[in-house]
């Protein structure tokens, strides 16, 4: 039970964005109640014991960190570290493959030329991430300041060519005027796509806006793997919070919000509070319900997340790569730009994909801190998978969807992955597949959308504050996922809420 009857600031929900938040706040001395629906903190960055009697602590939902501002983790001292995969990705094509291995652009050169014939995409592929890098450094900073104009924006980009190619133009023109290959086109499109449901041309720009995040994290667009899993990034969001003074209490869900615009009164099962803040961090559309307002349209979420354990990594078509290396970075499987099209508009048409694609990856490989001593000494290893173009209107036809995606990946491999899955106590595999509705019911997500709401560019409009968390009651505030600049494991909402609070103060 919460130790006051009232708080400087009330957050609702205990995701990382609100344990972020809440350790900025009380670090500044306000008086901090985080209030969290289920019986554990974390919302989508958790680890999880998901395998009956098998120890191994799976990133359930959300797995690598890319947007997660050093500052954040500087200024609440935070004890998380993420480590670098040295290959990027690998993409296989028949008895061979794609491999993009950052430590060494010679091997990637090599891979690119045995694919597309000729060194022609390889150096493309350079120009085109050496400007999406420079974009980074320039975009990400910004992103834990207030939010600047469109044209504040673009001043600091500073490049035409590039601004135009990713805050202009649909991504599709841009994909396809710069790279020849299908495959390639294929594997740079994948990150306009990732929990988002859209094409390559799509004339509202939602794929550049969901490609923009995927490319500017850090300053340098890496996706790195959380030490520990997404859990440890929570316990120590945790830890931070409670050693600043926070109060956080589980198994309080808020059942509504009242605010005459300067103090608030949250209704939750257990009570009633009040608050001078109130900080949301479930999503706009559940603050909505929360506020006893019309929701707004239910985003849709269009992904299929599936974690395995393996008794042992599978074999390849490809024996011209090591296992070790081709699952350490990203893994695309049915990912061309051709099939990835397809795909949207099978989809779309509320029909399971004929070849769903998904990307997948092993943590266990990078961080084998996750698996306890005796599964990493008989070589087990962690598998997960990310399917594309899986919206929730074909959340009832999971086991097909499922079925077809194991099947194509089955298809780059040489023996069947069903032959190396581990099994649990009761002797069943090791597999277990969420779709945007288990999303939904398990942690919220509106729609299953694993970033609360679409993607917005990262600068100000007529609808956005100064922050980008506002909300039309200047007590209430957005500092989750849902925020501008919120979406993906960053803690940047939280950061930002907080600091919206802490300069009304001023
Ligand atoms: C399958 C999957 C894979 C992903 N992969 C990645 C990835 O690899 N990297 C990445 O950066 N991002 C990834 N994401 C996205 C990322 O996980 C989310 O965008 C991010 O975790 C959102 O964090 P949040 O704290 O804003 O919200 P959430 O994590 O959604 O937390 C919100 C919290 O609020 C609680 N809550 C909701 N309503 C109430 C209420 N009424 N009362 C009390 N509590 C309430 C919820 O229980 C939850 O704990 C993935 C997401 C999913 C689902």
């Amino acid at each position: 039970m919460p130790l006051r009857t009232s708080y400087d600031a009330v957050i609702v929900g205990g995701g990382h964005n609100g344990l972020v938040a809440a350790a900025y706040l009380a670090r500044a001395g306000r008086s901090v109640l985080v209030l969290e629906r289920l019986d554990h903190t974390g919302g989508a960055a958790v680890s999880t014991r998901a395998f009956p009697g098998v120890d191994a602590r799976l990133s359930r939902y959300s797995y690598l960190v890319s947007l997660l501002p050093r500052k954040i983790t500087d200024d609440l001292g935070l004890r998380f570290a993420v480590r670098r995969r040295r290959i990027s990705s690998y993409t296989p094509k028949g008895d061979g493959g794609l491999l993009v291995d950052s430590g060494s652009p010679a091997r990637t050169r090599e891979s690119f030329l045995r694919i597309t014939g000729s060194d022609r995409d390889f150096e493309a592929w350079q120009r085109f991430y050496g400007m999406t890098q420079r974009v980074a450094e320039r975009v990400f900073p910004t992103l834990t300041g207030p939010l600047p104009s469109r044209a504040g924006l673009e001043r600091i980009v500073d490049d035409p060519v590039a601004w135009e190619a990713l805050f202009e133009r649909p991504l599709g023109e841009t994909v396809e005027a710069v790279f020849d290959d299908d495959l390639i086109r294929g594997v740079v499109l994948t990150d306009a796509l990732i929990g988002t449901f859209t094409y390559a041309h799509d004339p509202s720009l939602l794929q550049n806006r969901c490609f923009l995040y995927h490319v500017i994290g850090g300053g340098t667009g890496d996706w790195d793997v959380p030490v520990g899993g997404m859990g440890a990034l929570t316990d120590a969001l945790a830890d931070a919070a409670r050693a600043a003074g926070a109060e956080i209490v589980t198994g309080a869900e808020v059942t509504a919000v009242e605010t005459d615009g300067t103090q608030a009164e949250v209704s939750y099962a257990g009570g009633r509070v009040g608050a001078r803040h109130v900080l949301v961090n479930a999503s706009p559309h559940a603050l909505a319900g929360l506020l006893g307002e019309a929701p707004p349209a239910k985003p849709e979420g269009a992904q299929m997340k599936v974690n395995m354990l393996l008794r042992r990594l599978p074999r390849l078509r490809d024996t011209g790569i090591d296992p070790r290396e081709a699952f350490a970075g990203t893994f695309h499987i049915a990912e061309s730009y051709s099939q990835l099209q397809t795909a949207y508009e099978e989809a779309a048409a509320g029909a399971v994909p004929a070849t769903p694609p998904s990307e997948i990856y092993c943590h266990s490989l990078t961080d084998p801190s996750i698996l306890a001593p005796d599964l990493a000494a008989q070589g087990l290893h962690t598998l997960t998978l990310f399917g594309l173009h899986a919206p929730a209107r074909l959340s009832s036809s999971k086991d097909a969807l499922l079925k077809a995606t194991l099947a194509q990946l089955d298809a780059v491999l040489a023996e069947p992955l069903t032959d190396c899955l581990a099994e649990d106590a009761d002797g069943r595999p090791c597999i277990e597949a969420k779709s945007p509705l288990d999303l939904e019911r398990e942690v919220g997500l509106p729609g299953g959308h694993i970033f609360h709401r679409d993607l917005a560019f990262p600068y100000a409009s007529e609808s956005t504050g100064r922050w980008g968390v506002e909300t039309d009651r200047p007590n209430v505030l957005i500092c989750g996922a849902g925020a501008v600049r919120g979406g993906g494991v960053s803690g940047i909402p939280g950061h930002n809420a907080a600091m919206a609070v802490l300069e009304q103060a001023m």
